[in-house]
């Protein structure tokens, strides 16, 4: 028999125009949780929470219906189309409230099932955190493998700390989640938000299934935008790239002006092309340089307005309430 002792999971899913999955999802969700309610490995009050991203079609009389006969399924339905990450956002704000721990997974069923319990167990070993990990993108098309693969190495050369094969099926413990919201940026990426939150993380391998019904809803317009923002969120990598050329085409105009000066001692110019020469070069490299320098005092503007916690303590063995987050 099921207790009340064992945690309480919400299992997160945003659904954007999902009608054509959403039942099967539904169904196999269902499954899951009442093998693990059988198992005595979650609490019977767990919920599958579907965020309905303002879709077109019937996806949220679908969660309606279900809700009226299934025990299981809860809904929220936002106002309007909100992007992926803030519906997850959303849904994990929400279910953080009435549980003790969230796994957030996309409705399509590409992630594997079979690794949740996994996730539970990891989570009752005491891991805040259990990423779900592609073992292998076979099913992925050639330019999404090549994509995805050139994101997560670029990411990672301009010092943003991601998962490698990593997206947004996990596992996050409720204190994970309250520290999260102290997170205020607006642009969210959290793949590279919730490794900065910290505690104890692990990873669960698992292989990647192919969509079960629909198309994918990351158009290449919205994959760009995604990746776009993954980076300027987290890296001032590209600010500090203009001054690099700025320097690189000032220490060139010396170069060229010596060259320009030995053409002109030679007589081989015409008249006005040594100055223009040596000023375009010059002119444009100090602009490039200002340019950069603008732009760190931009960034560190940038990285003030987020405001993000400084850090955040785990445990205070001189305070019975743990986990405070001190911000200076
Ligand atoms: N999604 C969403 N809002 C959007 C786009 C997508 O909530 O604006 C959801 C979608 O319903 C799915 C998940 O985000 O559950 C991931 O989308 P998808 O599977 O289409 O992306 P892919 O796997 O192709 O990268
Ligand atoms: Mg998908």
């Amino acid at each position: 028999m099921a207790s009340d002792k064992q945690p309480v999971l919400t299992m997160v899913v945003p659904c954007y125009n999902e009608q054509e999955v959403l039942p099967e999802t539904i169904k196999r969700l269902t499954l899951v949780l009442n093998d693990l309610i059988r198992k005595d490995l979650i609490c019977k009050q767990s919920r599958i929470l579907f965020v309905d991203d303002g879709s077109r079609d019937a996806t949220w009389q679908l969660i309606e219906d279900h809700n009226k006969t299934n025990n299981f399924v809860t809904g929220l339905k936002l106002s309007k189309n909100a992007g992926h990450q803030n519906a997850l956002l959303a849904g994990l704000m929400k279910a953080k409230m009435i549980s003790d721990c969230v796994i957030s997974i996309d409705a399509d069923l590409q992630d594997d099932l079979n690794v949740i319990k996994e996730f539970i167990s990891q989570y009752k070993d005491g891991y805040d955190i259990v990423y779900g990990v592609r073992k292998s993108r076979t099913t992925d098309t050639f330019f999404k493998r090549f994509s995805a693969q050139g994101f997560y190495k670029l990411l990672n050369t301009m010092g943003v700390n991601v998962i490698y094969n990593h997206a947004d099926y996990r596992l996050m413990s409720k204190r994970v989640l309250d520290h999260l919201s102290e997170f205020k940026e607006t642009n969210l990426f959290l793949r590279g938000l919730i490794p900065l939150v910290g505690f104890k993380s692990t990873e669960v391998y698992y292989d990647r299934n192919e969509r079960f019904a629909g198309e994918s809803k990351y158009p290449l317009k919205k994959m760009l935008a995604f990746a776009f923002d993954g980076i300027t969120s987290f890296s001032v990598t590209p600010i500090r790239l203009i001054s690099g050329i700025g320097l690189l085409m000032f220490a060139s105009s010396l170069l060229i002006g010596i060259y320009v000066i030995m053409n002109k001692l030679l007589g081989y110019t015409v008249t006005g092309w040594s100055s223009l020469m040596i000023s375009i070069w010059f002119i444009g490299g100090i602009h490039l340089v200002a340019l950069g320098l603008i732009g760190e005092y931009v960034g560190k503007i940038y990285k003030e307005v987020k405001g993000r916690p400084k850090y955040i303590i785990e445990t205070d063995l001189q305070h019975t309430q743990q986990n405070q987050t001190v911000k200076q």
